[in-house]
């Protein structure tokens, strides 16, 4: 099958891969329709991630339909349209007992990320198989293990660039509000306009919070941000975002502050021992109001430095972090999206097939013409 790869240094192109086979009884084999870019891809492409190897087969969040399935998979028949959520978790572990499947100890391939995070987090398609990574959906099939734990059929009336977004953004995006108790009556600033923070600002919206406020300094992405989730946008190239937030919150600072700025764009090494970037992190730490809630949201690096501890504790944050959902709010984002409550499909500005893999993530990276996330069909 054709498969876009990491190719080695700085590259990505189309290869011709083994397709996929079932492997074990809880598996099953998806033929993609959709596969979108991610965030957490740009240091495999930067060639920052030691663990990658070249000729893996990238692709995080995709939707597809169900060519074959293992004897034990339950819940899913030949012909499905599913969505896939991008943490691969075994659904059984003590961990996923608790419903945190993005803390899976059995979902990785093996070798996993332990030197680096101190424990094993549930594995991941797309990724490196040295950090628990699975083969990708940017391809024309993937095996999707424990199949009856990480894929959900979508509603009919749900088009498949909507549901891909129930994959990883929109869970993702729906735990950031979670994860900061967004209640009725808050203020909420959120920290990036790309799709995640798009989308934690209109989950924020829906947990009925008074005025949501989201800072990025792309003008394009604040405008969309501001049309399609009805929030308030500041640019921190033309305003100071302290003062500004203050002003918008009752002179207290926000509620809740989402850090989802996701990877810092400039090719520090990823993910081992030094960072700047944090810049986001630090102003949300400033702004929050007293006794409030800070989320850190999505894949970052492994360290960063000048972290405003004193201001923590003073203040009294708590602090909460997630890289991922994980895969059990996926069935209420699809039927969210089904009766157009949640509505995702602007945020693939570009649609290109799978052959243009690396002009797509060129422009995914440089967030030229308007790029928020590209869709790719192989
Ligand atoms: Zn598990």
């Amino acid at each position: 099958m054709r498969a876009l790869c990491w190719a080695g240094a700085d590259a990505v192109e189309v290869r011709r891969v083994p397709d996929p086979e079932l492997r074990n009884a809880q598996d099953m084999i998806v033929r993609v329709r959709r596969s979108i870019t991610c965030g957490a891809d740009l240091p495999l492409l930067d060639g920052r991630v030691p663990e990658a190897s070249a000729g893996e087969v990238l692709g995080r969040e995709f939707l597809g339909e169900v060519v074959e399935v293992g004897t034990e998979v339950r819940r899913h028949r030949v012909a499905d349209r599913v969505v896939v959520g991008a943490a691969v978790a075994c659904g059984a572990c003590w961990f996923c007992r608790q419903g945190l499947l993005a803390c899976c100890d059995n979902g990785t391939s093996g070798v996993t990320a332990e030197p680096e995070w101190g424990q094993p987090s549930a594995g991941g398609f797309g990724r490196p198989a040295r950090l628990g990574g699975f083969a990708g959906g940017h391809a024309e099939f993937v095996r999707v293990p424990y199949a009856d734990v990480g894929a959900f059929a979508v509603p009919e009336s749900v088009s498949d660039d909507r549901a891909v977004f129930a994959a990883d953004a929109a869970p993702a995006g729906w735990y950031g509000a979670e994860l900061g108790e967004v209640a009725p009556g808050d203020v909420v600033a959120v920290w990036g306009a790309g799709a995640v923070g798009q989308l934690t600002a209109g989950a924020a919206v829906a947990r009925g919070a008074d005025r949501v406020i989201v800072v990025d300094d792309r003008d394009d992405r604040l405008s969309m941000v501001a049309r399609h989730a009805g929030v308030e946008a500041l640019n921190h190239r033309y305003v100071d975002v302290l003062a500004e937030l203050r002003e918008r919150s009752g002179g207290r600072g926000p509620d809740v502050c989402v850090d989802a700025s996701g990877v810092p764009a400039e090719p520090n090494r990823w993910p081992l021992t030094e960072a700047d970037g944090g810049a986001a992190l630090r102003e949300a730490v400033h702004a929050c109001r007293k006794g409030g809630v800070v989320v850190v949201l999505d894949a970052r690096p492994g360290v960063v430095d000048r972290f405003p501890l004193g201001a923590l504790a003073d203040k009294g944050l708590a602090v909460r972090a997630a890289r991922r959902r994980g895969a059990t709010a996926i069935p209420e984002l699809l039927a969210r999206m089904a009766r157009d409550e949640l509505v995702t499909e602007h945020l693939a500005t570009h649609r290109m097939p799978l052959e243009r893999g690396a002009d797509g993530y060129a422009l995914f990276r440089d967030r030229a013409d308007g790029c928020v996330r590209v869709v790719f069909t192989p």
